[in-house]
């Protein structure tokens, strides 16, 4: 079989969550890759530009807003963050899937503009122990934990618009999950058909 196309795979899931944990665990894999977004925030301490992020100004955002160079973009606690389109699709094209971690605002766009994208919405185990793990951060101070907690639920309550759901009570099982999902859905029979079986005829004619 000729290779197949790379799948999109979006993780959301309230930070604190160990989203970044499970998304390192699937880049251990040469076949997925993370898409780097663009955002307005400052850079956290150990943070590389090109890394974790390309941290740009409020006017290079906007005007990659209005260039049309985002698969989709949001705003979250109060900063810009988008994913670049052109990385996306040409890493797609050659076979890898891309990673994308993001807010929920962000997974429904991606959805949208490329509906066999895979959303998988990563879980805390209860909202007592996201607010145990926010704490325990140290970074962020008593009024912006409430803010998360009450951003947390938001989010939640858009779970049903995700395909899988993960919910993270010990990091190891968690990140096994997500590579389960991703192995399965690159057994999914994909909707053009046509490509496989005519593979299968030409070699039949060759024989
Ligand atoms: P942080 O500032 O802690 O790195 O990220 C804050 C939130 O922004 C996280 O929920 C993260 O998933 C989300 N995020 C990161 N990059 C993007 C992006 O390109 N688009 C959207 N919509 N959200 C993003």
């Amino acid at each position: 079989m000729s290779r197949k196309k790379g799948r999109l795979y979006v993780i959301s899931g309230p930070s604190g969550t160990g989203k970044g944990t499970v998304c390192a665990e699937l880049l251990k894999d040469i076949g997925n890759e993370f898409s780097v977004s663009m955002t307005t925030r400052e850079p956290r301490e150990g943070e590389v530009d090109g890394r974790e992020y390309f941290f740009v100004t409020h006017e290079i955002f906007r005007d990659n807003i209005e260039a049309g160079n985002f698969l989709e973009y949001a705003t979250v606690f109060d900063n810009y963050y988008g994913t670049p389109k052109d990385m996306v699709l040409s890493r797609l094209e050659r076979g890898r899937n891309v990673i994308l971690d993001i807010d929920v605002q962000g997974g429904l766009q991606v959805k949208k503009a490329m509906p066999d994208a895979v959303l998988i919405f990563i879980l805390p185990p209860s909202l007592a122990e996201l607010r145990c793990r926010l704490e325990g951060r140290g970074t962020e101070t008593p009024e912006k934990i409430e803010r998360r907690l009450g951003q947390a639920l938001n989010e939640i309550k858009l779970i049903g618009e995700y395909d899988y759901y993960i919910v993270n009570n010990d990091r190891e099982e968690a990140a096994a999950l997500a590579k389960s999902i991703i192995a399965a859905e690159s057994a999914r029979v994909p909707e053009a058909v046509k490509p496989i079986i005519r593979e299968y005829e030409n070699e039949s004619k060759g024989n």
